[in-house]
């Protein structure tokens, strides 16, 4: 088992999607993580969804290094938190998940991991480029409506260790 410290949050920047069509994005981007043609999601880059009734699903195991945040995949686990939080808030119901998710990991892995997000910055000023195409990297993800703050406080009290 590859060693994880650390777990990273993301946003789907979208209305809930199908763990499906986002193995058809990761596909389209070039993630695979297996050949085996038999293993359903084998292109999707994170290892957990977290849709907006609360409910979770798996996407690659734990024990593969994922394809979700350059430069942090090999010792992180990368959580999507379905929706688009810079239009709207996530649920109650995500929110509590993803504490209950963060205890669950810690005690699987036996350490507490470190909350990372993945763009939790504008980045405007890096992107010295032509504007098209750049929406994207002007946005933090997850979007500020998800309270990073207060959740980074709430799985702090969570931690196991
Ligand atoms: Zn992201």
């Amino acid at each position: 088992m590859r060693r994880i410290d650390t777990i990273i949050f993301h946003h789907s920047a979208a209305r809930q999607v199908s763990p499906l069509i986002i193995d058809e994005w990761h596909r389209l981007r070039g993630f695979c993580w297996t050949q085996d043609r038999t293993v359903q999601l084998r292109h999707i880059g994170y290892h957990y969804g977290i849709d907006t009734d609360g409910s979770t699903w798996t996407g690659r195991p734990l024990a593969v290094i994922g394809a979700h945040a350059k430069g942090r995949n090999s010792h992180s686990v990368g959580v999507l938190i379905q929706g688009d939080f810079s239009k709207w808030a996530p649920t109650a119901q995500q929110l509590a998940r993803c504490v209950r998710l963060y205890h669950d990991l810690c005690r699987a892995l036996r350490r507490n991991l470190t909350v990372g997000w993945h763009r939790p910055h504008l980045l405007a000023i890096l992107d010295s480029g032509p504007f098209g195409g750049a929406w994207e990297r002007l946005n933090p993800c997850p979007g500020s409506l998800l309270n990073r703050h207060e959740l980074s406080r709430e799985l702090q009290a969570a931690r196991p260790y």
